[in-house]
């Protein structure tokens, strides 16, 4: 059975592999205006901690290493 919640359902998903906020960098979290993203504790990466986002773009246009991507839902483009 598929698994109802993958991450790609989240607004703003992270490329873990892309992400530096484990060398210190937290341009997303200090950009969004809605502070909904964090830094994990366990992983050093940049994540979305609450499902709520205004799509501003930010984080997507600010991050330096392109990690993050932000879904902007259909009805919205
Ligand atoms: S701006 Fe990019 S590299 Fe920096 S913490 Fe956020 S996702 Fe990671
Ligand atoms: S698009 Fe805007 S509101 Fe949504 S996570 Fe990025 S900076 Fe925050």
């Amino acid at each position: 059975m598929p698994l109802a919640e993958q991450p790609s359902t989240v607004p703003v998903v992270v490329d873990n592999d892309k992400c530096i906020a484990d060398k210190g960098c937290r341009v997303c979290v200090d950009v969004c205006p809605l502070d909904v993203l964090r830094i994990s504790d366990m992983s050093n990466k940049a994540y979305m901690a609450y499902d709520e986002c205004w799509y501003c773009m930010p984080c997507e246009v600010d991050c330096p290493t392109q990690a993050v991507t932000v879904n902007i839902p259909y009805l919205l483009k």
